[in-house]
């Protein structure tokens, strides 16, 4: 018997990980400026993180396409980056997988509803073009449960709400307005 048998050991140093807990840690902290409970990593934008050395190449899936916001969020996430002390940092939007409210956690709707914003319906999304609108209509007509009462006796009061991705309610019960994240 020699040493031969050993297991292989992994490529992958402790050293790699420490830097890509920085990364993702460093991202958690960069928040949606017009959600700011909620950090990139919370709203599932930061897709892969990959560190080699002094480079960073992060992509992140855009969320509401046309989002004023997806600029500043991608200039947050290069200063970030940069001061951590990486040299060379690569920030790149991908659109080969849509973003969809259903990546959301039960974690990150709770911290929506502690907001004071009531989170997306959650939905089964089918494949095909026709289910998956037939879905979002389906989830856009379900009742909106006010974050501050719970109460279902709500109502839209705008469509449009303060962004694109939100839409303004008012609560019969509790007589207060709230934004609905809009299901996508
Ligand atoms: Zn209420």
């Amino acid at each position: 018997m020699t040493g031969r048998n050993q297991p292989v050991k992994e490529t992958r140093t402790p050293l790699m990980d420490e830097q890509d807990a920085r990364v993702w840690n460093a991202l958690a902290e960069v928040h949606d400026p017009e959600i700011p409970v909620l950090s990139l990593v919370d709203l599932k934008i930061i897709r892969s993180v990959k560190v080699d050395g002094q480079n960073v190449h992060v992509v992140m899936t855009p969320t509401f396409s046309g989002c004023p916001a997806l600029n500043v969020m991608k200039q947050e996430v290069e200063n970030r980056l940069i001061a951590l002390g990486f040299t060379h940092v690569q920030v790149e939007f991908t659109y080969s997988e849509p973003w969809k409210t259903d990546l959301l956690e039960e974690s990150t709707r709770e911290k929506l509803r502690a907001f004071g914003i009531a989170p997306p319906v959650q939905l089964v999304l089918p494949q095909s073009p026709e289910g998956r609108k037939a879905n979002l209509q389906y989830a856009l007509e379900q009742p909106v449960p006010c974050p501050f009462c719970g109460s279902e006796n709500t109502k839209l009061d705008s469509f449009f709400g303060a962004t694109l991705c939100k839409q303004l309610f008012f609560c019969d019960s509790c007589h207060q307005s709230f934004d609905r994240f809009k299901p996508v």
